[in-house]
């Protein structure tokens, strides 16, 4: 693994404490309210966890994704009544994979799932609609541009399943709650959705 010389949320600061970040900026992370009784998110989408993310994802700082897996293992044993079987992440439409390289989810899933000592799945939702981007549109439009935008591919796997969706930022819950819906349609037992951060 390869260690940041300087913070991932300010890039100043070379006095890295925890999950690669600096004091100051550890000072400004805020704890995330539930979003409903299966969404959570670790922190507040602010200043140092707006930069981290966007260095992660447009940067393409692979390594990132064992930091914030880090940060959700140790969420997660703060908060044993979220059970699960195994963990996906929120697909990306094969062109946008293409395009980005690959699935920031995906690597969090994936390290997040040696932590639990679960597996970690990328092929059972996939996303079929290459819709626009999310960003700039007001909620309404959000639900509307997702709107069966995936499915899933690996229904025996899902039915009667508990299952841990990983995302990087929740903004207005319509991603979130268009997952949810697919995976109970297709007969999960419990779906429960993590986030890094909460817009
Ligand atoms: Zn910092």
């Amino acid at each position: 693994m390869v260690f940041p010389e300087r913070c991932i949320g300010c890039g100043r600061n070379i006095n890295i404490k925890k999950y690669c970040f600096c004091n100051d900026c550890l000072a400004h992370l805020v704890p995330a309210s539930q979003s409903s009784n299966h969404i959570f998110s670790l922190t507040v989408y602010n200043g140092p966890v707006q930069k981290a993310i966007h260095t992660f994802k447009y940067e393409r700082k692979k390594w990132m994704g064992k930091i914030f897996a880090q940060w959700m293992h140790d969420f997660l044993v703060a908060h044993p009544d979220i059970e699960f079987d195994f963990i996906i992440p929120v697909p990306l439409h094969p062109i946008r994979e293409f395009h980005r390289s690959f699935n920031q989810s995906w690597l969090i899933a994936y390290h997040l799932g040696k932590l639990r000592k679960k597996p970690a799945m990328s092929n059972v939702l996939i996303k079929t609609r290459n819709n626009k981007s999310q960003t700039g549109l007001d909620s309404i439009e959000r639900k509307q541009n997702v709107k069966a935008a995936y499915r899933v591919k690996k229904p025996s796997l899902v039915k009667n399943s508990s299952i841990l969706v990983i995302d990087d930022v929740y903004t207005t819950g319509a991603t979130a709650e268009e997952i949810y819906r697919t995976l109970k349609n297709s007969g999960a037992k419990t779906v429960y959705i993590l986030t890094i951060a909460k817009a």
